[in-house]
């Protein structure tokens, strides 16, 4: 038997109306489909106004799609839209908070507002978790923007749902921060949480995603374990340096590409398909050069996001 997916979306459809007149509607998701297993941390990842958010809203409740289905830990969103809500935490984009309660009280609110009796709300252990036990009686206006943000990740999870969702995470973060969240994500992973996340930062995904879906105008397209979607990028990089002065650019029908850098050093890209890094440091010493030193480039995400969406 395969594990049902945590979520399961299925050609879904938002056409914002139009903003005012003679202008078009805007067709923010044009049939997106795809699964999140069980258990991983799963990016999903786009350029800004590629839809992250418009899709993310959805499962929320927070935006009425036009068309299509969804589904959160089986419970489909129209027909069970309780149970869906009570499945996923949502950390929006936006932070937004009463400036007047303390985290402590917003925990316990939230916790009311899902119905949770006062003996099992876990306001305490969430705050712990998520750094902030010393900030629990401090209003929440004179909270950094970081501790904001690991509020509104404890408030996601008052309900204790299998599946957290975090939009845009670490937009606008300093990089100390946006390593507290990346190991905040990773410690809730290991208890067993699936985590979703949208980035427009392509390390991000890279580094903390086991799968990355890619989203590009609406459209889906990428869906593939990290590993895989790097593996992607058939361009490889081999930098040489040479023990005397380059007389010029050495070209050869193996290469794509050969990038004169200084007098000693060539960058030459080649197709690792049809290429090995072996017969591209022949062909540079059949022109008269002995190799000094090599370094090699690995692709990574970005080159297969330029080669996916056209852009660069
Ligand atoms: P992302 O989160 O990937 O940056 P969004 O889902 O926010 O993308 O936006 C997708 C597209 O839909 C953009 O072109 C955006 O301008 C448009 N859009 C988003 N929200 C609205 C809205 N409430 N009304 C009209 N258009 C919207
Ligand atoms: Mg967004």
């Amino acid at each position: 038997m395969t594990t049902p997916p945590a979520i399961r979306i299925d050609n879904l459809v938002k056409e914002y109306a139009s903003p005012g007149p003679g202008e078009p509607p805007k067709l923010a998701l044009k049939g997106v489909s795809f699964d999140v297993p069980q258990g991983g941390v799963f990016g999903l990842l786009g350029p800004n106004g590629a839809g992250k958010s418009t899709l993310i809203n959805i499962l929320a409740g927070l935006v009425r799609k036009t068309s299509g289905s969804a589904e959160i830990w089986g419970f489909d969103i129209d027909d069970n839209p309780r149970n869906a809500k009570r499945s996923i935490g949502i950390v929006p984009q936006e932070i937004v908070f009463d400036p007047f309660f303390t985290p402590f009280e917003v925990l316990e609110n939230q916790g009311g507002f899902y119905g949770i009796g006062k003996k099992d709300r876990r306001s305490k252990d969430l705050l712990a978790a998520v750094h902030l036990s010393d900030k629990r009686d401090a209003y929440a206006r004179t909270l950094s923007g970081g501790m904001k943000r690991r509020l509104l990740i404890a408030k996601a999870m008052v309900h204790s749902p299998p599946i957290l969702v975090l939009d845009e995470p670490t937009a606008g973060v300093d990089v100390e921060l946006r390593r507290q969240l990346w190991e905040l994500v990773q410690e809730l992973n290991s208890e067993g949480v699936t985590v979703v996340l949208t980035t427009h930062y392509l390390e991000e995904a890279e580094q903390l995603c086991d799968r990355i879906a890619i989203i590009n105008h609406g459209e889906l397209i990428a869906n593939k374990p990290t590993k895989e979607l790097v593996g992607m990028a058939r361009e490889k990089i081999v930098s040489v340096s040479v023990d005397k002065d380059l007389g010029g650019p050495i070209m050869e029908e193996a290469f794509l590409k050969a990038e004169v850098v200084n007098e000693r050093r060539l960058d030459i890209t080649y197709d690792r398909d049809k290429a090995s890094a072996g017969q591209v440091l022949a062909l540079v010493q059949s022109h008269g050069y002995a190799i000094e030193d090599v370094t090699t480039r690995e692709a990574d995400l970005e080159d297969v996001f330029v080669q996916l969406t056209g852009a660069g």
